[in-house]
């Protein structure tokens, strides 16, 4: 079986001005200094304007940082957006594309999901492309075909292991403290990596890195990083506690 190194990652949302960022960025840095070596790659998402903050701030640690969202185009007039080459000038590795807030709060359709995730991979960027199904959805019985729906419009043709990271966060537990159960993330999972063998290729399928992320938490994270297709989480609310972020990367 191929080595799947976990990803933890941070989506720190509209939280943190610029003393926060630092003391939160240096605490994770300073963790990271103590040890040796960990098992895990770690990820800071935090708002755009205090990306430079958090560059800053764990430079030279391996912990990488990336943006919450990008536009799908280089540059132009597109006020308040940010672009994926942005993005990396600042200093950033990755972006989350398709949150369930963006898609909720801005209306964003896998089309310009994919077209986002498309901008990043054009920028040097991975893309975290994130899919889920809502609680009406998944009491309808139609998580699967929700997310193998999302993921067929929204994974770039040509995309890789090394330049797309899936996550699945169901909208119902994200900032709830509900998880699904450990067999329908499992169930999830797997079917989230038989539909990229699908539709890229069964060694993407086999190499991609499929993140759960919906109130992971120290005392959860066990649990659900112990499974097998199961490859790191994305975590909201427990990412902007030095702490807890650290035990659920701990946890892997
Ligand atoms: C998220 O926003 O991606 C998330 C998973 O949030 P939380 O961990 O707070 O549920």
């Amino acid at each position: 079986m191929i080595a799947r190194r976990p990803l933890i990652a941070g989506n720190w949302k509209m939280n943190g001005l610029k003393a926060e960022a630092r003391a939160l960025a240096e605490a994770m840095a300073a963790r990271f200094n103590s040890v040796g070596s960990v098992g895990f790659d770690m990820l800071l998402c935090p708002p755009f304007p205090v990306i430079g903050t958090v560059v800053g701030a764990v430079a030279g640690t391996g912990i990488a940082v990336g943006g919450q969202d990008c536009h799908a185009k280089v540059s132009g007039a597109h006020t308040g957006d940010v672009s994926a080459a942005m993005l990396a000038d600042q200093g950033c590795q990755f972006v989350i594309v398709g949150h369930s807030e963006r898609r909720a709060d801005h209306g964003e359709s896998d089309a310009q999901v994919r077209a986002k995730a498309e901008a990043a991979l054009a920028a040097g960027l991975v893309a975290v492309i994130c899919v889920g199904e809502t609680e009406a959805q998944r009491d309808a019985g139609q998580t699967l075909r929700v997310v193998e729906t999302q993921l067929e419009g929204s994974l770039p043709a040509g995309a890789t292991a090394q330049t797309v990271v899936i996550a699945y966060e169901p909208v119902w537990a994200i900032g709830t403290g509900r998880t699904p159960t450990l067999n329908d993330v499992a169930q999830v999972h797997g079917a989230i990596r038989a539909k990229v063998a699908r539709v890229l290729s069964a060694e993407a399928a086999a190499e991609m890195r499929v993140l759960y992320g919906g109130s992971v938490k120290p005392d959860n994270a066990r649990a659900l990083l112990g499974l097998a297709d199961v490859d790191g989480a994305l975590v909201g609310g427990a990412s902007l506690k030095a702490e807890d972020f650290w035990a659920i990367g701990c946890a892997t």
